[in-house]
């Protein structure tokens, strides 16, 4: 529930400190469809002791191995269409400057990307540019022994399976949906349930589970599938021995090579305790394993491994594999230390009920990092802040890590660079110097309030289940930590803290993002869509109640110039007042469970998208030629060693392209079968 991806990626910040000089390093990889993939460095690894590049380099490893298990959960024909597709472009001997083949391989690239068939943020099926019958001729034309045939089937079978999958818009057409009258489970189409099931069974199952009056209850459902097999409901549970075994073995042997690695003691207990989970697959070690994470704060070096975020599941239950590898960056923990350390001033005085505040905020730690690697949920689309453990009694008890991930947002700023989208989006040089002066400070020191204090803000009231909010949890989640960060950065008591250079600054934020939410974050929906990712949901939800509510004072306007709309903000106080009143309300409907209040909030400000200033925005968009999502490769990690074969040093090569590291992690990194039953 609490990973902060890039505000559109779009927030091109003309000249930032950072950007005045030409830099050597080369961010920009590839691009096609919607799609830019950058490259990130990892500043101040070589400083790095040997003993800690060698942990980094098996928690990467261990990083990677899990690639598969994300495709698989995406949906049940994700790893067939890949490998069909990889094979076909490997192998392939015909015309590759046919018109249909380049289609064919910005379809395998996007696949690539989104891990899987369907859309990364939109969810929806993305329908390729070739013809089923020019798929249908290329799959007969390259080794039928390198193909992942259907079990006694042949390439005929593997055509007749694959082809509804890949080109009829009707078949599996929305990875997960999250929101509407009909039932959520039976109209989504990953593989967190699998069989006949209806909504209406699944929440019967897991409320069966409960126990209202457990104080400390594990996260129902996190690492299976529910499946149902004639009237049986039964869970596959994610673990060695079981579902996704093959990949989950090779993650443990790297966690095992990485523990002689281990900075301290508490560090090891970690991995160890992973592994024990992995193994037994029991919700109550994973618990166990996330207490002792969040109270490992000695360690430079840090990682994220296993089934953490529910986004992709409708009901928010089942958690998406995902790894993230990165170390301290010390000079700018220095920000985020003032930040956490303050923790109980911000939760006392922030705008919310009384009875929803924390008495006592515990253990918010939080730091700036620098990531060395990313896989699975994490990989290519990347967040840009991470608070956790998820479950709320964690968070209450022990507390909660929170990070800001720097040297990715400090990519996505250099990549923007000069891009013309200011110039087309912002209404005037007034607001621009705002962003060019303050942009890159106030985006990082929302991400920080957002993850550090937003995500740890607040209490449910005693006997809430943490799951009521059901479909809209994930967005009502954002929705508030976006506010926590929006209301608290224009506080005197930044400014006091030494966080923001002077009393403007916030308003380079406000500007940005009711920008963002409002107008230019459309330019990542397809036109006559509805929103359906929580993160733009939630910065619409806010955008838009904001504007309405303050229409009559006219605090925010939507103004036309040369037929262009454009945002204008007239009194960014009287803003600062609205995100505090919308986060008073989100707090209660969070902690009283009140789903009713928060369905009709994200129904009516969240989802729908006024179709003639869709189109406008997207008009206006094209002409600049640049893409509304991004996405990163990783740099190569390398053991260097002697003669007597011991490792002496770990570098890091930052050439690869996109296409031949996907092609490599695909060889080196599948363990799965193509079906996973
Ligand atoms: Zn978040």
């Amino acid at each position: 529930m609490t990973m902060l991806n890039m505000s559109g990626g779009l927030h091109a910040n003309e000249a930032t400190a950072l950007a005045t000089q030409p830099d050597a390093f080369d961010y920009i990889v590839d691009q096609f469809a919607d799609l830019q993939i950058l490259r990130y460095e990892v500043p101040g690894f070589e400083s790095l002791s040997l003993q800690q590049k060698q942990l980094l380099y098996h928690l990467s490893e261990a990083a990677l191995m899990g690639r598969d298990i994300l495709f698989d959960q995406n949906c049940r024909y994700n790893l067939a269409v890949r490998r069909t597709l990889e094979v076909i472009y490997q192998e392939y001997e015909g015309d590759r400057n046919d018109p249909q083949f380049k289609e064919l391989e910005v379809y395998l690239k996007r696949i690539w990307f989104s891990n899987g068939i369907h859309h990364h943020y939109g969810m929806d099926k993305f329908i390729p540019g070739f013809t089923a019958e020019y798929f249908a001729a290329l799959v007969t034309q390259v080794p039928a022994d390198k193909l992942p045939l259907p079990v006694g089937g042949d390439v005929q079978g593997l055509i007749t399976e694959l082809t509804p999958v890949i080109f009829d818009p009707d078949v599996l057409p929305k990875r997960s949906v999250q929101s509407g009258e009909g039932d959520l489970i039976a109209a989504s189409a990953n593989n967190y349930y699998a069989g006949p099931l209806t909504q209406a069974e699944v929440e019967a199952f897991y409320a069966a589970q409960k126990d209202s009056t457990d104080l400390t209850p594990v996260s129902y459902g996190l690492n299976s599938r529910l499946v149902k097999e004639g009237n049986k409901i039964s869970k596959k549970v994610w673990k060695v021995g079981g579902l996704y075994t093959q990949a989950i073995e090779q993650i443990v042997a790297e966690l095992e090579k990485a523990i002689p690695f281990a900075e301290n003691a508490q560090q090891q207990a970690v991995i160890e305790k992973l592994i024990t989970y992995y193994r037994t697959g029991d919700l109550k070690d994973f618990d166990a394993y996330s207490i002792l994470w969040v109270k490992d704060l000695n360690s430079e070096v840090d990682f994220v491994n296993g089934f953490i975020e529910t986004y992709g599941d409708p009901l928010g239950m089942k958690a998406s594999w995902e790894s993230t590898v990165n170390f301290i960056n010390k000079e700018s923990t220095k920000r985020t230390k003032i930040i956490s350390e303050n923790a109980q001033w911000f939760e006392d005085h922030s705008p919310t009920d009384s009875r929803f505040k924390k008495k006592e905020v515990r253990g918010v730690s939080a730091k700036v990092i620098t990531v060395a690697m990313i896989g699975g949920d994490c990989y290519p689309a990347t967040p840009i802040g991470i608070n956790l453990p998820n479950a709320d009694w964690i968070r209450r008890d022990h507390g909660s890590k929170s990070v800001t991930i720097e040297n990715i947002t400090e990519a996505y700023d250099k990549a923007s660079q000069g891009t013309g989208f200011n110039e087309e989006f912002v209404w005037s040089e007034a607001e621009r110097e705002l962003i060019k002066k303050y942009g890159f400070i106030t985006d990082n020191l929302h991400t920080d309030l957002h993850e550090c204090l937003g995500h740890g803000s607040g209490q449910l009231l005693p006997g809430i289940d943490p799951d009521a909010l059901k479909a809209y949890s994930s967005t009502l989640e954002e929705t508030r930590a976006d506010l926590f960060g929006l209301y608290y950065i224009a506080d005197p008591k930044l400014v006091k803290l030494g966080l923001v250079p002077d009393s403007e600054a916030y308003k380079a934020e406000y500007y940005k993002f009711m920008l963002n939410g409002l107008l230019t974050q459309l330019v990542r929906i397809e036109l006559g869509k509805d929103i359906e990712e929580a993160h733009m949901r939630n910065r619409q939800l806010i955008a838009r109640w904001v504007y309405e509510k303050g229409q009559a004072a006219e605090v925010v306007e939507l103004k036309e110039r040369d037929g262009k709309t454009y945002v204008v903000v007239n009194d960014y106080a009287a803003l600062r007042r609205l995100f505090g009143e919308l986060l008073a309300e989100v707090q209660r409907i969070k902690s009283e469970g009140d789903f009713e209040a928060g369905k009709v909030l994200v129904e009516q400000y969240g989802v729908k998208v006024d179709l003639a200033l869709h189109t406008e925005i997207l008009e206006r968009y094209k002409k600049l030629k640049l893409a509304p999502y991004r996405g990163f490769v990783n740099p190569v990690m390398k053991l260097v060693r002697n003669d007597q074969g011991e490792v002496t040093d770990v570098t890091l090569d930052y050439t690869e392209g996109y296409t031949g590291q996907m092609l490599r992690y695909s060889n080196n990194y599948s363990f799965l079968p193509t079906y996973n039953n």
